[in-house]
């Protein structure tokens, strides 16, 4: 339902209607069909955006991972088709870009983040052409393939931008599946391919790098770490980088004939410049129970959140439920009885037919969702390939925004 009404106020007012937004209305409606929800979210359309990985490498088409925005918003919410604006904790209000305010009781914020595409000079117009791509845009996905498709020889980079960044992996999974084509054409002994990472490693929990490391092997990859994008010249195919090492950092330049760019990526302006934000701009939030650090009738959960797990859908499935569970707690003044314990999955599709399916939470503890005699943790399997490119699509658009909370069972707070 849309509405344009200058003021008004519901039980609760959730921003954004991406996963951590549906998921939680949804699970807020089971628990308590009564509420009067609204949700604000500008966008048209609603993306699948772990499908974008497989997008890139040829197994998806675009349009199975993009849903009209219409089409999933519950009959149960009222929907503000527009941005929130300004966030006014202190006198319970949102303001929304259409001129409303909205009063609420309590307020859930999930805007997701931002790519900082400018942040590195000269990408954006030459992003889609000249060899440069991006699995991180729905429209630039399919551009990946057609260019993997298209190299013969030559040389393609891959780079990797300042952690933290939405699913870790998806860098390194759009070198794999590049390269397995490749493999299976004849073509990879030709072509010259570039990890280029701002970071020093492959993957931030250890447990997960030897498989990768294979991989790198395999496919004759060249690491480059310390190597963080500054610019790109696009119609002269150069990309520059800041190198750092002990000795201090300079500038590199390298010739490229594809370049698989990964944004820097941050908090949300709504959020960074509120008061609700932690001194990086990410929303403060209680790691354990997702409250605002601050206001108890502030709620988080997705990308947007300053919590150290890893910003995945994944995590959004295990969020929401706890996020719903302690929400409603609070609104009656009761303890909050749920907690989140930093859960995120990032399925590494080192090739097409296999995935690490890599399962975590806080600190990097592994939290595998199946014992290791059907899925081994730390190892590449052909069960992974499945659970990512059948089941989780199924499980997302079916399970988790529609509040069944299929192996997201909260855990009680200890
Ligand atoms: C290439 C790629 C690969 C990925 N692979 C995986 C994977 O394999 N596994 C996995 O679990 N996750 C993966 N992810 C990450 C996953 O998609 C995100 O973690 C997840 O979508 C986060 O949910 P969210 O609700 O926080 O943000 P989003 O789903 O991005 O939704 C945010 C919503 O908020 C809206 N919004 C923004 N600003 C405002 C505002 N001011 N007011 C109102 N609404 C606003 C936006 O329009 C959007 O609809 C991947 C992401 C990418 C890009």
């Amino acid at each position: 339902m849309n509405e344009a009404v200058s003021e008004r106020h519901h039980d609760i007012v959730i921003i954004g209607g991406g996963a951590g937004g549906l998921a939680v209305a949804a699970s807020l409606y089971k628990r308590r069909s009564d509420l009067d929800i609204a949700i604000v979210e500008p966008a048209r359309d609603h993306y699948y955006q772990p499908g974008w990985t497989l997008v890139g490498g040829g197994v998806f088409t675009a349009e199975q991972t993009r849903r009209s925005m219409q089409s999933l918003m519950p009959a149960f919410v009222t929907w503000h088709q527009t941005a929130a604006e300004q966030l006014h904790p202190e006198s319970r209000q949102v303001t929304l870009a259409n001129g409303t305010t909205l009063g609420y009781t309590m307020l859930v914020i999930a805007p997701g983040l931002e790519l900082d595409w400018q942040a590195i000079d000269g990408l954006e117009e030459t992003l889609g052409k000249n060899g440069v791509t991006s699995n991180y845009r729905f429209d630039l996905a399919p551009y990946t393939w057609s260019l993997v498709q298209s190299m013969r020889s030559g040389k393609a980079l891959f780079t990797q931008p300042p952690m933290p960044i939405k699913c870790a992996g998806a860098p390194q999974k759009a070198m794999y599946l590049s390269c397995y084509e490749w493999e299976k054409q004849g073509v990879l002994e030709h072509i010259d391919v570039h990890f280029c990472n701002a970071g020093g490693v492959m993957f931030g929990v250890p447990e997960f790098v030897p498989a990768l490391n294979e991989y790198v092997q395999r496919y004759g990859v060249r690491t480059q770490f310390q190597h963080t994008l500054i610019a790109v010249d696009g119609p002269a195919q150069k990309a520059r980088f800041r190198q750092t090492s002990d000795e201090g950092s300079k500038e590199v330049e390298m010739d490229f004939d594809m370049l698989h760019v990964v944004p820097p990526q941050r908090a949300p302006r709504l959020v960074r410049e509120s008061s609700l934000a932690n001194e990086s701009g990410w929303l403060d939030l209680n790691a354990e129970t997702l409250q605002h650090a601050r206001f108890s009738d502030i709620f988080g959960l997705g990308d947007a959140s300053g919590t150290g797990n890893a910003k995945t859908a994944a995590a959004v499935r295990k969020q929401a439920p706890v996020v719903a569970d302690n929400l409603l707690a609070a609104m009656d003044g009761k303890p909050l009885p749920s907690g989140y314990l930093g859960y995120g999955a990032c399925p590494l599709t080192v090739e097409r037919g296999r995935v690490v399916l890599a399962e975590f939470g806080y600190a990097g503890k592994l939290q595998p969702s199946f014992p290791s005699w059907i899925n081994q943790a730390t190892r590449p399997t052909k069960l992974g390939w499945h659970i990512k490119a059948q089941q989780l699509p199924f499980i997302y658009w079916n399970l988790m925004l529609k509040g069944h909370e299929w192996l997201a069972k909260p855990k009680a707070r200890v």
